[in-house]
């Protein structure tokens, strides 16, 4: 079923990130020897040249693109052009670069906001296209189905193996914790954890604690990346011309932001007042990805909504404490 040697050259593009440093430690684990890496000082993935340059060094086998401009709603709603922008340059650069230096395989990061606002739940891939986009973070939404897009063009014009992976809300180690441009769970275990070191005063959550989203650990998310990288068979066939070369990773189950204050609040140890701001934005009311095809496959998540909240919180401590 392997088709990854240990000492093949894997580029992960964006290593310094949540998601991307989380697969570099899943393959330094695992064995890999010859995984290739470079910041964003040594190495602008929105400079073409460079990133040519790059490619013709380093001759990268198989690639992990993790590297993305990200953010909450707050800072998609704030930077529309850097969300639109970077993502398109650093995703043409790196995918084209890619062909032309003759990498096979290629693993490109999306997100579920590519689906539509008002999308059939459990949201199955075939879904992509099918519906207007939410507002707050459209930007973000369309240049990454236009990654998707690239994907699928270089598999039925040239052969290759390019798969666009659509993760669900992901949170865990390396986490972004700025209040202004964070994802709703890191922002909900500062809040609570101030908060409560404070002496439980109140906190204020944003929108009306009834928007449902679904949440998964970033190791789940790294360790379906490298299994699906790995196994041949699931990217011949995910990869095929005929189809778009698309799969969710979630969780499987979501809840409200309303319960998930509560879990975070258990595990924080907050017992003070939690009041919803609903002057601040909802955004998408549900974005539960069916994960069938995945499952299918023989992957499915390790990590559950609480340990993973756990783990977060330690990290979180032990950032605190080390600053
Ligand atoms: P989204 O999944 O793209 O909408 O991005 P977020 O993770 O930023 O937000 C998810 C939901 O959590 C939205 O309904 C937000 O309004 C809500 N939310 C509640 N409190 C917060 C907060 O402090 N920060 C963020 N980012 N979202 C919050």
């Amino acid at each position: 079923m392997t088709g990854l040697a240990k000492d093949a050259r894997i580029f992960v593009a964006g290593h310094r990130g949540m998601v991307g440093s989380a697969i570099l430690r899943l393959l330094q684990q695992q064995g890999y020897r010859n995984v290739l890496t470079r910041t964003r000082k040594e190495l602008d993935l929105c400079d073409r040249h460079a990133v040519d340059a790059f490619f013709a060094k380093e001759k990268p086998e198989h690639i992990i693109l993790a590297a993305a401009k990200v953010g909450g709603i707050f800072a998609n709603n704030s930077y529309p052009v850097e969300f639109v922008r970077d993502n398109l340059l650093i995703q043409t650069n790196v995918i084209d670069a890619a062909y032309q230096h003759g990498v096979k395989r290629l693993i490109f990061l999306g997100s579920s906001c590519i689906y539509p606002r008002e999308c059939k739940q459990p949201i199955r891939e075939e879904y992509l296209l099918t519906g207007p986009l939410e507002p707050t973070n459209r930007p973000y939404a369309v240049a990454k189905i236009a990654g998707i897009e690239m994907c699928w063009a270089y598999n039925r014009q040239h052969g290759a193996q390019y798969l666009a992976i659509m993760p669900t809300n992901i949170y865990g180690l390396n986490d972004n914790y700025d209040l202004d441009t964070s994802h709703v769970l890191p922002a909900l275990i500062r809040k609570c954890h101030e908060a409560k070191i404070n002496g439980q005063k109140p906190v204020t959550v944003w929108g009306t604690g009834v928007p449902l989203r679904e949440l998964l650990y970033v190791d789940d998310l790294a360790e379906a990346c490298i299994f699906l990288l790995a196994d041949d068979n699931a990217m011949t066939s995910l990869t095929a011309p005929e189809h778009l070369p698309i799969i969710n990773v979630g969780y499987g189950e979501d809840l409200s932001i309303r319960e998930l204050v509560k879990l975070v609040s258990e595990v924080v140890g907050f017992t003070g007042e939690i009041i919803f701001d609903s002057e601040k934005p909802d955004g998408t009311p549900r974005k539960l990805l069916d994960i069938g095809k995945i499952t299918a496959l023989g992957w499915k998540p390790k990590v559950s909504l609480r340990e993973g909240i756990e783990e977060s919180y330690h990290a979180y401590l032990f950032t605190q404490h080390h600053a």
